[in-house]
């Protein structure tokens, strides 16, 4: 079969572990892609023939990298009311003045469809610009059914508008909108107001909800989960971010794809997301920015098998990040995460979380050709560095 493209004396990291769990580099590696797939990835001698070739003269590969947990559309910022901090205002000072989730909330609401995409586009370009071949996008910010199906549209339409694969996630339980006060009526709105009309449009490939005292309770997100379900689409949860009240061991009772955040997770969370195979986000960017005490559980994840991926969060309140190299070089210094860890956090393990790691997360045959390539040369480099870009070439399913 004749390869629509050869990429030829690459070192390869493919992100699929041997039977010890290792990833071995593989040395003067070939890849072939047809139709965007990959069809070939191994010794150059037993690759296909292929129209075009390219000689990678020996950089290293690995497969395109995944943001698993972003905010990435909305409108305005908030550095106004962190500077304001900054100067010494207080919370109340803050709020009174019109910051908070509230203010994202009035932005996203008043913007139109159109202009969240064009406020959203510099901040995906920043990924792809590191490499990245597949994000997340969470609703959250429109907190009725029309705002946050707008959301959900204008992220469908990022990945038309360049080449990269969008995963959707509704976080109607995201906030209380502002001025409501009664949360079981909201979450009733989120359930039978909000859901439909996004999944009605195919506008939701998982549901999400923020389970903490700032937001909502087990039992309350326990009922978005039903829906979710009955709807036949996968859940996830922002869980023990800022307390524990066992939102982990609920998410993995519902057989969740991810519980992110995590920094106050237990061991009967860990316990029941081993289970459960749902994968812990490690969020490194919100821990820095709100500067959070507390760390995630990294050792007892690692050894109960708990699959740790690593993202942005990217946020205008908890995480202006748009660096994914970055946050894994958090990972590892904020978290312990070994630099192999963070790869396979923001590659085999974050397409896990999205429910796509049967077609993009590793390099291997039938899977997507998605690579990020890069003039570095040891894959613990791409954790090392901080605040540099070493990528030398993206591909997405198969074109350059
Ligand atoms: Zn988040």
């Amino acid at each position: 079969m004749l390869a629509d493209l050869i990429f030829v004396n690459g070192r390869v990291w493919t992100g699929e572990p041997d039977g010890k769990g290792q990833v071995k580099l593989q040395e003067d590696c070939a890849i072939a892609t047809r139709s965007g797939r990959i069809i070939h990835a191994g010794p150059r001698k037993s690759a296909p023939e292929a129209r075009k070739t390219i000689d990678l003269e020996g950089r290293l590969v690995t497969p395109g990298l995944i943001d698993c947990h972003t905010h990435i559309v909305h409108a305005g910022n908030r550095a106004n009311e962190w500077q304001m901090r900054l100067e010494g205002a207080s919370y109340e000072e803050v709020a009174r003045a019109g910051g908070g989730i509230v203010s994202t909330v009035k932005a996203v609401r008043k913007a139109s469809e159109d202009e969240l995409v064009a406020a959203s586009l510099p901040r995906l370009d920043a990924l792809i610009a590191e490499g990245v071949t597949t994000i997340e996008v969470k609703s959250g910010y429109g907190l009725d059914a029309e705002n946050e199906a707008k959301m959900l549209r204008a992220a469908r339409r990022l990945e038309r508008t360049r080449a990269i694969t969008v995963r959707t996630a509704h976080l109607g339980a995201h906030a209380m909108p502002p001025g409501a006060k009664d949360k079981d009526a909201y979450i009733t709105d989120v359930i039978e107001r909000q859901l439909p009309l996004a999944v009605g449009e195919a506008l939701v490939d998982a549901v999400d909800a923020f389970c903490e005292g700032i937001a909502f309770s087990p039992e309350q997100v326990a009922r978005v989960f039903d829906a979710a379900h009955a709807q036949g689409i996968r859940v996830k949860i922002h869980a023990e971010q800022l307390s524990n009240l066992g939102g982990a061991k609920l998410a993995a009772k519902y057989g969740a794809l991810s519980a992110d955040h995590i920094e106050y997770l237990d061991s009967a969370g860990i316990k029941a997301m081993a289970k459960a195979g749902t994968v812990g986000v490690l969020l490194p960017g919100a821990y820095y920015f709100i500067k959070e005490k507390r760390k995630p559980p990294v050792a007892a994840l690692r050894k109960a098998g708990v699959p740790m991926a690593v993202a942005t969060d990217c946020n205008p309140g908890s995480s202006p990040l748009t660096s994914l190299l970055l946050a894994m070089n958090m990972a590892c210094t904020f978290f312990g995460l070994t630099p192999e860890e963070a790869l396979a956090g923001v590659t085999r393990h974050a397409a896990r979380a999205l429910d796509v790691l049967h077609e993009s997360g590793t390099i291997a045959p039938a899977k997507w050709c998605d690579l990020a390539i890069w003039d570095v040369a040891a894959p613990a480099e791409l954790s090392y560095r901080i605040g540099f870009n070493p990528l030398w070439m993206r591909v997405w399913r198969g074109h350059v």
